[in-house]
């Protein structure tokens, strides 16, 4: 079957490919090692996009959250494709990858030229937007790099203007002040920190950046029903007040949260109370 028709199958709305040699300069000597624990002689990655925007439902949860965690979505979709290019090419190996990658995704789908590459960092795929899901297969098969890179987004800045953190800044990203990453943080923040989280309008994620890019606006619903359907957009202190890991487990078994346990949910919607 050709590459197209497989990941189009898979349901990937792009994808292309990348030399792994193209990658080392972004990846550090802990990534490099265990790219080669997977794959002993890593050559090339594909590199897909799958939508994920599901509409303008208010909630308290980031958009990417809302459907079934993507790890369990992404990787059932990329089954099929890593068989497949194992049938076709019976001598080499093919590694699915989502998220917990040592790849550097967002470079790989720049060296493949998927999309645009938007200041706030994240590819840009029109019509989706950047409501995207990156998953990478690393194969020791020798695959090339696109022959230009994706070009840059149109370069407005309203992601940094809205950057509630200020992680977003003229010399690049600073994961310490994204709001994202602070929502998921455990144990002691400081009282900037505390501040930020009180007046976030979401408990899980941030979604200001890709909210106010103009690549999306008007984008079209997933098709994908894990990301479509069966959404949940918003926790209440009845779902993580007096709940234990395995009681929250077993209430929210398939969402992107549901690692974290109940506490540090618990946390950010104490903090929206005392607002
Ligand atoms: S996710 Fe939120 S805090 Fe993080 S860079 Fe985007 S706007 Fe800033
Ligand atoms: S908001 Fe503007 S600068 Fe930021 S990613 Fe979108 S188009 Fe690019």
């Amino acid at each position: 079957m050709e590459p197209d028709t497989l990941w189009t199958r898979a349901g990937a709305a792009g994808w292309g490919t990348c030399a792994y040699a193209d990658l080392l300069p972004h990846m550090d000597e802990h990534a490099q090692a265990k790219a080669e624990g997977l794959c002993p002689v890593p050559a090339g990655v594909y590199v897909a996009a799958f939508p994920y925007y599901a509409g303008e439902t208010p909630g308290n949860l980031s958009r990417y959250a809302r459907g079934e965690d993507y790890h369990t979505a992404l990787a059932r979709r990329l089954t099929p494709v890593c068989a497949a290019l194992e049938a076709a090419h019976p001598f080499h190996k093919f590694v699915p990858l989502v998220d917990n990658s040592p790849l550097p995704e967002r470079e790989a789908a720049r060296l493949a030229g998927l999309g645009l590459r938007g200041k706030n960092g994240l590819v840009i795929l029109p019509p989706w937007g950047s409501w995207l899901f990156l998953a990478t297969v690393l194969t020791d098969l020798p695959l090339p790099s696109a022959p230009a890179a994706s070009p840059d987004c149109m370069g407005c800045g309203a992601c940094l203007a809205a950057c509630p953190g200020k992680a977003l800044g003229p010399n690049g990203f600073d994961i310490s002040k994204c709001l994202s990453e602070l929502t998921q943080r455990k144990g002691e923040l400081t009282a900037e920190q505390t501040g930020l989280l009180r007046r976030h309008n979401l408990i899980w994620g941030c979604d200001a950046c890709q909210t106010v890019c103009p690549y999306n606006r008007d984008v079209p619903i997933t098709p994908l029903p894990e990301f479509r359907d069966g959404l949940l957009s918003t926790l209440t202190p009845k779902d993580v007040e007096n709940s234990t890991r395995k009681q929250f487990q077993a209430a929210f078994p398939d969402r992107a949260f549901t690692w974290r346990g109940p506490g540090v949910l618990e946390r950010n919607l104490k903090l929206k109370e005392e607002k």
